[in-house]
């Protein structure tokens, strides 16, 4: 009888991804359960309520698969987790040209609420801080405030797979105490980057913040990004590849604020924050990830969210430049005719 040869193979199957997804999530949620460094975010009021202790990891694969741990379903705000989204919209409805018009593509170095615009154009100097954000929001196309508003929410929902509701107490918390953000407007209003009613853009730029997800969300709305801005769960397209190549370029340089070098050294995939507790990751192919936990750093980053994707991108081997690094084809494949990948999304869908 013929002997069956047995040769070790030390290839990973799928099935052995996802019990190495699912083992190393569960694995973090106990190794962080009990850290409880940071504070939550006290300057908007309503948010200094939540309990700081809720914890969840999430992770959407871009085949659509759901591996999570803890209070994934407890409801947060999106806070500055919505600019990404918001200005990849922007890019879809006015090109990237118009969008740098009126704002710059530079990590800044300072506090994500830091009321400096770039010394030498006086645009804000990315998307990702508010400076940037509002400037971003106040380019949102539409008839009049519920119209732009209403677009806001149909781009996050296509991420999300649902329709979106605003937390208005989180809102009004916002909107009653957001001098800082005001500032902020004025001083770009007086360098022409803002031309619209300074309380419309805040009101709807407090309304973007206070978009209410949870953690599967969140990470289905990274998962989407990862899958080349289809959302796996729906299939329906979110976003152009021409306007995720950029946003997913400013969320891997300014992402994360002032850490932003420190992240894409240790980290090294585009991720980005919400003083709402919120952090999303993107891995590009791969999957989205989100954690939730309140409690922030003194740079307005989940304590517990940054020390969760270091680890999960150390342990499952994320950082863009490792992960098959060594292995992938010289030239990239084509696999469209070139110019479709600038196609706005309107003539994509
Ligand atoms: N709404 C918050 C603000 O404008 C968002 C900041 C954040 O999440 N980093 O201050």
């Amino acid at each position: 009888m013929a002997v069956e040869q047995h040769h070790p193979t030390y290839a990973i199957t799928e099935s052995d991804v996802n019990i190495r997804i699912l083992s190393t999530i569960n694995e973090l949620h106990l190794r962080y359960r009990d850290l409880d460094e940071g504070t939550v975010a006290g300057y908007i009021p309503e948010l200094s309520k939540v309990d700081p202790d809720l914890f969840a990891i999430s992770v959407v694969t871009t085949d659509g698969k759901l591996y999570s741990v803890g209070d994934d379903e407890h409801a947060f705000t999106l806070q500055s987790l919505a600019n990404p989204f918001i200005f990849g919209m922007v890019l879809d409805e006015l090109g990237r040209e118009r969008v740098r018009q009126f704002v710059g593509v530079e990590p800044t170095g300072n506090p994500f609420n830091a009321i400096v615009l770039d010394r030498q154009t006086n645009r804000p100097m990315n998307p990702m801080v508010n400076a940037g954000a509002i400037a971003v929001t106040g380019l949102v196309p539409g008839n009049d405030p519920t119209d732009r508003l209403n677009r806001m929410l149909a781009a996050l929902g296509r991420y999300m797979g649902g329709a979106p509701q605003v937390d208005i107490e989180v809102f009004m918390s916002e909107k009653s105490t957001g001098d800082r953000n005001r500032s902020i407007a004025y001083l770009m209003r007086n360098f022409g980057t803002l031309t619209r009613d300074i309380n419309e853009v805040l009101d709807q730029y407090f309304q973007q913040c206070a978009v209410s997800v949870n953690c599967r969300n969140l990470a289905c709305m990274a998962a989407t990004m990862a899958a080349g801005g289809v959302n796996p769960h729906t299939g329906e397209r979110a976003i152009s590849r021409a306007a995720l190549r950029d946003v997913l370029t400013i969320m891997y340089t300014c992402g994360l604020y002032e850490s932003s070098g420190r992240w894409v050294h240790t980290v090294g995939i585009p991720a980005k924050s919400g003083v709402g507790g919120g952090l999303m990751a993107v891995v590009p192919g791969r999957m989205g990830i989100a954690i939730f936990s309140p409690r922030l750093d003194s740079q307005g980053n989940s304590v517990r969210g940054v020390r969760v994707c270091t680890d999960l991108a150390r342990q499952l081997n994320l950082h863009l430049f490792v992960a098959g690094g060594d292995t992938a084809p010289a030239v990239a494949p084509i696999d469209q005719p070139p110019g479709t990948d600038d196609t706005s999304i309107a003539q994509r869908t």
